[in-house]
């Protein structure tokens, strides 16, 4: 079976636009979204132009503040402190990496946790290792769970190997999995056998960024596959970390690379933003 995005999305879009309505019809303002970009890196354009687009069809209000490539942690710092005090704005997306010379953890300690929509805060981040409920989680590990309950998959108990250890991915993810009760495996360039790992479990989430690098071998025809990873192949084509074409005939279960995680993820973040503002609504008392 074909794991697609897009209808896991489609849901999400249509609730994103019910609580723009509901601002629309109570004369509130509405949702409000500031991306701060330091540089042009064409990955980054290419994402704001994503974030951009969906935005004005959504009625989210979306402000770029955009600094020089050359800019210092203080001048990253006292963007952010403007985003931060400024009441209009209810989510904050710092794109990373930020330039060579910007102490990114100072930057992760100053975004107001309330505003980050993106997990970066070290507070929000506790939060996600402690089992908290209540905070908004990173959007691509998220993305990950919700394609899976999308398509009615119950992780109570089901063994999951991580292909992946990072602050963005695996080790969040982990936690979002072990608070649903799965048993996780963590694996990583130096995990040996991990054909026999990743063959062995349920579930399986390849997040190396290395194109088509995981062929049938690394999988048993019960596995469900989630491939996060987002590469160029030689045809200069998009593509996963599995080989699409060798694998999805021989597994459960496999995400498409694009259509797939990515999808979910760009919706996931503006719904961040609804989650934020409500959250900034009601603790200010409607
Ligand atoms: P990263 O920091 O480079 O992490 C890569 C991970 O893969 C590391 O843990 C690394 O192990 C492991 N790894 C690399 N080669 C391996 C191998 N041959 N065998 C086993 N493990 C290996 O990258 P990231 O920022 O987490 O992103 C990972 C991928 O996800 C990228 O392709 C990125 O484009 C994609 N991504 C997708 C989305 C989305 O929305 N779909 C969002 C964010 C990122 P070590 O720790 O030992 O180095």
């Amino acid at each position: 079976m074909l794991l697609k995005g897009k209808p896991a999305a489609d849901k999400i879009r249509a609730e994103i636009q019910a609580a723009v309505e509901e601002c629309r019809a109570a004369g509130k303002a509405p949702p409000s979204l500031a991306l701060l970009r330091a540089g042009r890196r064409p990955d980054d354009m290419a994402y704001e132009s994503r974030i951009l687009k969906n935005c004005g069809k959504l009625g989210i209000q979306a402000d770029v503040t955009e600094l020089d490539e050359a800019v210092n942690t203080e001048g990253v710092l006292q963007a952010l402190d403007v985003l931060n005090n400024n009441e209009k704005v209810h989510g904050i997306l710092v794109f990373r990496p930020l330039p060579k010379g910007v102490d990114e953890k100072a930057v992760r300690e100053k975004i107001s946790p309330k505003k980050d929509i993106d997990c970066m805060s070290p507070v929000n981040l506790e939060k996600i290792f402690e089992g908290g409920q209540k905070v908004i989680p990173p959007c691509t590990p998220e993305a990950v769970i919700a394609i899976l309950e999308h398509y009615g998959y119950s992780l109570t108990g089901k063994n999951v190997v991580i292909v992946n250890r990072s602050m963005v991915l695996g080790k969040p993810l982990s936690m979002l999995f072990l608070g649903r009760n799965a048993t996780v495996t963590l694996c990583h360039s130096k995990t040996r056998q991990l054909q026999d790992i990743t063959a062995a479990a349920d579930i399986v989430v390849s997040g190396v960024g290395r194109a088509s690098y995981f062929g049938p071998e690394y999988f048993s025809a019960h596995s469900v596959v989630v491939d996060v990873g987002i590469n160029v192949d030689n045809d200069n084509k998009l593509c996963g970390d599995v080989n699409f074409e060798e694998v999805s005939e021989r597994v459960e279960a496999l995400t498409p690379v694009p259509g797939g995680v990515g999808t979910l993820t760009s919706m996931l973040l503006l719904e961040h933003v609804i989650r934020a503002m409500r959250n900034q609504r009601e603790a200010a008392g409607g």
